[in-house]
């Protein structure tokens, strides 16, 4: 196996560290302090074609594959957390599925106005009494001819009779219900969308009637390589600024990276992210090279966030007081990482799926 990264993505993860350096991470704490979504950021990373990065440029994305987009949702991430989960999303869960299920019609009409950012794009699967049993769900669509009619709340239709829809964000009787205050990832809202017989045209039924459940898992299980990426990214920050730290402040007249009880904790911080990396990369090569991905991309998913929180958590410790003080950003790693164990499926729904592949 070799999912080293090679010379372009190299080159890659150079230019968009350059640009989320200079451009996402002045913005980071004013984006969260302030819940300020990012646009100028974003609309940054779209003149850099980080809003189509697995669009083929047919589509006028940057048809790249999925080590160079972990790479890059990993950069932003390490500037910006709430930055990177909007282009992470928007490139994967959002886009992807129209990629991998839509007619050519589809493709035309949609992909390459997501490559521009000429709109942000989201994923709505999650509704009040169904989260990990995603199949639960209750929203329905009925078809009137050439149009379905989508209803929050109405009748149980079940996996099999789930189905996936492009609703363009200003279609008639589409409304954001309450958009919820969170502990982190405050630059991203995180809403109720409510569906009051919103109309759409046949024309916007991804896939197969019926095969919606389909979409979305395979849209998560590339998905959660992107969100395993965040969270390396914040990994990454919160190992940066914890040398910078440790480096720089001094009790018993030493620095306090110069105690080995300190510099144990950096080594291990480091470890657990090198083997997280891997892991990310693995999944995202195999996911670029056609071959099975599920199992890894949810080992990575799992193993990643999780050691995203408890290096997270040592970075605050060594910092001390101030690593809990929101003048310093040690705090909002801890928040934004939190996140990254629940979303595109838990970390214990993540081990389900491990187990499942495993036993099969
Ligand atoms: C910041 C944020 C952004 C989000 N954005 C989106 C979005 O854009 N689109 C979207 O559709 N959803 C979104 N979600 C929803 C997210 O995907 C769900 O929160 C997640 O899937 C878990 O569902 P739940 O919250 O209903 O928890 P539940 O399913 O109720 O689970 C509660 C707990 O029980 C555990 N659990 C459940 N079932 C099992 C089981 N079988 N075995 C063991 N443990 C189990 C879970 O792991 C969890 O710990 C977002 C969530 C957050 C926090």
């Amino acid at each position: 196996m070799n999912s080293d990264p090679a010379a372009a993505h190299l080159e890659l993860r150079q230019a968009v560290r350059e640009f989320a350096t200079a451009v996402i991470k002045p913005l980071a704490p004013r984006t969260d302090h302030e819940h300020r979504y990012p646009r100028e950021a974003l609309d940054a990373a779209a003149e850099l074609d980080l809003m189509g990065i697995l669009v083929p440029p047919e589509y006028g994305g940057a048809g790249l594959d999925h080590l160079a987009f972990a790479i890059c949702i990993e950069e932003i991430a390490t500037a910006c957390a709430s930055t990177a989960v909007l282009v992470d999303v928007h490139n994967s869960v959002a886009s992807e599925p129209i990629l991998l299920f839509g007619n050519e019609e589809q493709k035309r009409a949609w992909l390459p106005r997501l490559a521009l950012g000429e709109f942000l794009g989201a994923f709505a699967l999650t509704e009040p009494a169904s989260g990990s049993d995603a199949a639960s769900l209750k929203t329905s669509a009925k078809r009137y001819g050439e149009e379905f009619v989508l209803t929050t709340n109405a009748q149980l239709p079940g996996a099999a009779g789930v189905s996936c829809f492009i609703v363009p964000g200003d279609a008639p009787g589409l409304k954001v219900g309450q958009v919820f205050e969170k502990m982190g990832l405050n630059g991203s809202p995180t809403g109720e969308l409510v569906l009051e017989e919103v109309r759409v045209p046949a024309a916007n039924l991804l896939h197969e009637e019926g095969k919606g459940f389909t979409v979305a898992m395979r849209a998560l299980d590339s998905g959660r390589i992107g969100i395993s990426a965040q969270a390396l990214g914040i990994g990454q920050a919160a190992l940066n600024e914890a040398l910078a730290y440790t480096r720089d402040r001094e009790q018993f007249d030493q620095p306090i990276a110069s105690f080995q009880g300190v510099s144990w904790m950096l080594a291990e911080m480091a470890t657990r992210l090198e083997a997280s990396r891997r892991l990310v990369y693995h999944a995202a090569d195999l996911c670029s090279r056609g071959l099975p991905f599920t199992k890894e991309a949810s080992m990575a998913k799992v193993f990643t966030t999780d050691n995203a929180m408890a290096i997270t958590t040592d970075a605050i410790q060594l910092a001390g007081g101030y690593g809990y003080i929101e003048d310093y950003p040690f705090e909002r790693f801890f928040r934004d990482a939190k996140a990254c164990q629940i979303y595109e499926g838990s970390n214990q729904v993540q081990r389900i799926v491990i187990a499942r592949e495993l036993l099969r």
